[in-house]
């Protein structure tokens, strides 16, 4: 049986100091969580006061982006070497928010996918349809075609510790989440096309967590559901108490 998988993306929120007390309150209320795998990504500034901590606890770090190669002239960005050297366990990689205000294409994405697991981190690769592309009956074909992209020249041993998120982009942030079944049949698709690219058996293994809206009051809903393995949360990661009430939920279900 696959694990739940709960990971908070605090997007560009909480600097150093406010990190650390959201980080302190979600430890505090997380104390008695045994079978979830938990994890935040703060932004890269506020990694190491939020690694201070959850040093010692269930809840693991990541990072929201990475570039590619482990040094350079690169201005402004940083590598997966550093982020695993700051204890991340997690990068994100191809969230929609990079896809769409920074560009970044399934190339990249393929790419950032090979160097984070180089680097020894689990990349959550995130994949989703915007609101057009349903509306046209485009998911399916969009989303076969982040996952090709995806996994393009990754192993068999090394597409086994990916996590995909499936995020439609049209649910991110607005307060819409996909109906469960909806957000199900996807992630049968992405399973599906994971066995064709791979074999039945890796298909099973990969943890698909649900991104858009979730909340609380729906986490029990979509978590319940067969394919559906976690959870990738933004607005409600910034709150102690719904971040910890969604983790809670998935324990149970567990
Ligand atoms: C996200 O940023 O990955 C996300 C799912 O955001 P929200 O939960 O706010 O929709």
């Amino acid at each position: 049986m696959r694990k739940k998988i709960i990971i908070g993306n605090w997007k560009m929120h909480k600097g150093p100091h406010a990190a650390m007390q959201l980080a302190k309150s979600i430890k505090l209320k997380l104390t008695d969580i045994r079978k979830t795998e938990v994890a935040v990504c703060p932004p890269s500034i506020s990694i190491e006061s939020v690694r201070s901590i959850v040093k010692g606890s269930r809840i693991k770090l990541g990072a929201q982006n990475m570039y590619l190669h482990k040094f350079g002239a690169y201005t402004g960005e940083i590598s997966g070497e550093m982020i695993k050297e700051s204890g991340c366990d997690y990068v994100l990689i191809g969230h929609s928010e990079r896809r769409q205000h920074f560009h970044e294409t399934d190339v990249l994405v393929n790419h950032k996918i090979e160097f984070a697991l180089n680097d020894g981190l689990t990349p959550v690769v995130c994949v989703g349809e915007t609101l057009s592309e349903r509306e046209k009956n485009e998911t399916e074909s969009i989303i076969e075609n982040q996952i090709r992209h995806a996994f393009k020249n990754i192993s068999e041993e090394n597409a086994e510790k990916i996590v995909l998120a499936y995020e439609p982009v049209w649910a991110i942030g607005t307060g819409k989440n996909a109906s469960v079944d909806e957000a199900d049949a996807v992630h049968e698709f992405i399973r599906q096309t994971l066995m064709n690219l791979y074999t039945r058996s890796l298909a099973d293994k990969i943890l698909i967590q649900y991104g858009g809206s979730v909340k609380p009051e729906n986490a029990h809903a979509l978590l319940s559901s067969k394919n559906i393995d976690g959870a990738l949360i933004g607005g409600a990661s910034l709150e102690a108490e719904s971040f910890a009430s969604i983790v809670h939920i998935a324990e149970k279900l567990g």
